[in-house]
């Protein structure tokens, strides 16, 4: 079934990835997609809510195979349908069951014709006169090489990109520290009801409504009422004692995301090693807590913990254009738009100092994201795509959210499909053609 050679591969099956791969496929390239899990999601298959298929005056501007691949969750009673919110930072909320999110999109997937290898990590590439001409795979079988006409990095790191040579920049431009990571848990047995009553007293920005739901969605609360037990029992080692949570099915909160590691280096295998352990350690102190004084929480036990620590930030790889912070507050538009976005500026302070969000300022609520931002300097047959792409620090600190990582994904999957048929370098592609295609397949640009 698998070959050695194909037109498209796409390194990584997270959200970008999932979108690339299936993108390209669709446009009759055949295409080979590897994945280090045993599953596609990536960040998406910790629960995390979709945030912000919508801008903050309520226009969907993220549609085309991430809302498609939403309307399928919606189908299965997987996922709850889009919940605009009022008052926070978030515009829209929709929640998923991640494990069904790895069924649905792994039949789209193989529905359309792709390969997925899984237990396989991205390991070197070679390069010959600024062309990718092999990539190397390490898993059970050994060390394997695999041949493309073009490459999709959705690693998230940039991995395959950094490998091949490929310039890049790494968090913020003062000191190169990179945003907190989190370590995600699931919470069964819980009265979320109680809970989010509670934490709607207590907001740390105003609570989202729970829609036409019989009970709230979303939690987004302080835990400063506890100031005096969390510094006396060292439960967090910073002061951003915030929660954030949500309910996809009753009695348990799909996601809660508390936990902070900060100033480690995730595209480093033994920070990140590190960040892990830290992470249990902090999680472990965390429950306790929770059990002891959150109302509704008493019994609340967990069910899952996601494979890896979430990781807001590392690698962005130096591409044709670098979006910057400007851009995403003046809601700047572009000629080669492929993706819009209406998220605000997000960022978990890198020293763990607290957490803050800058709002987009334009009239439109949205900002573009060019073509440019997914095309990489250096290497010729290479698209970037997700959390990699060309950006500062602060401009990811908002495209980051996993309805704008589909939609770049899906445009680099179109890309790579035409770089492919046509022989021509991404960089020298038509983006006009881009553009309607993926207008006919349903994405907002
Ligand atoms: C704690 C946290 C909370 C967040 N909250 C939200 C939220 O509420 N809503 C929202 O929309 N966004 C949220 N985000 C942001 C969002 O989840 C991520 O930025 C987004 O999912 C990134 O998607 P991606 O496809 O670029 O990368 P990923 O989801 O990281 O996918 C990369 C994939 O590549 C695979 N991979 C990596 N390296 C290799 C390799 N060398 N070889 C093979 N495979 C490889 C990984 O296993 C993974 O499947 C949050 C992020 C974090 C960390």
């Amino acid at each position: 079934m698998y070959q050695q050679k194909y037109d498209v591969i796409v390194a990584g099956g997270g959200t970008a990835g999932i979108a690339a791969a299936l993108s390209s496929s669709r446009a009759k390239a055949k295409v080979l997609l590897i994945e280090k899990n045993s599953y596609v999601g990536g960040t998406a298959a910790s629960g995390l809510p979709f945030i912000d298929f919508f801008n903050r005056d309520g226009r969907q501007i993220v549609a085309g195979i991430a809302e498609e691949l939403m309307k399928q969750l919606f189908r299965e009673k997987a996922a709850l349908k889009h919940i605009r919110t009022s008052g926070g930072h978030l515009n829209s909320v929709t929640m998923i069951d991640p494990e069904w999110l790895k069924i649905i999109a792994e039949e789209m997937l193989l529905e359309s014709g792709c390969d997925i290898l899984y237990h396989s990590f991205v390991c070197g590439a070679k390069v010959e006169n600024d062309t990718l001409s092999s990539i190397t795979v390490a898993n059970k079988n050994g060390l394997t090489k695999f041949q493309a006409d073009c490459f999709i990095d959705t690693t998230g790191d940039g991995d395959l990109a950094k490998f091949s040579g490929a310039r890049y920049h790494q968090g913020r431009e003062r000191d190169g520290l990179c945003q907190a990571m989190s370590l995600l848990f699931k919470l069964g047995d819980v009265d979320v009801e109680r809970t989010t009553a509670l934490f709607s007293e207590n907001p740390v920005v105003a609570c989202p409504v729970g829609g036409d739901h019989e009970y709230n969605l979303h939690i987004s609360g302080k835990l400063s009422k506890w100031n005096d037990i969390v510094k006396k029992d060292e439960i967090f080692p910073h002061p951003d004692h915030n929660i954030w949570a949500g309910t996809m099915r009753q009695n348990e909160l799909t996601y809660v995301n508390t936990v902070r590691v900060s100033e480690k280096n995730g595209a480093d295998a033994y920070e990140l090693s590190e960040a892990e352990i830290e992470g249990r350690a902090q999680l472990k102190k965390v429950i306790y807590f929770l059990n002891k004084y959150v109302p509704g929480l008493e019994k609340a036990h967990i069910t899952s913990i996601p494979n890896g620590i979430g990781v807001r930030e590392t690698r962005r790889i130096d591409g044709e254009y670098v979006l910057t912070g400007k851009d995403v507050i003046e809601g700047r538009k572009f000629e080669d738009r492929i993706a819009r976005n209406g998220y605000c500026i997000d960022i978990h302070d890198p020293k763990g100092q607290g957490w803050g969000i800058s709002r987009i300022q334009s009239q439109d609520q949205s900002y573009d994201i060019p073509y440019r931002c997914i095309v990489p300097v250096r290497i010729d047959n290479l698209l970037v795509a997700g959390r990699c792409i060309s950006t500062t620090s602060e401009a990811l600190a908002s495209t980051r959210i996993m309805p704008s990582c589909m939609a770049l994904g899906q445009a680099a999957g179109i890309a790579a499909a035409l770089s492919a048929n046509k022989k021509i370098a991404p960089r020298k592609l038509n983006v006009e053609e881009i553009q309607n295609i993926l207008k006919k397949s349903g994405a907002l640009i």
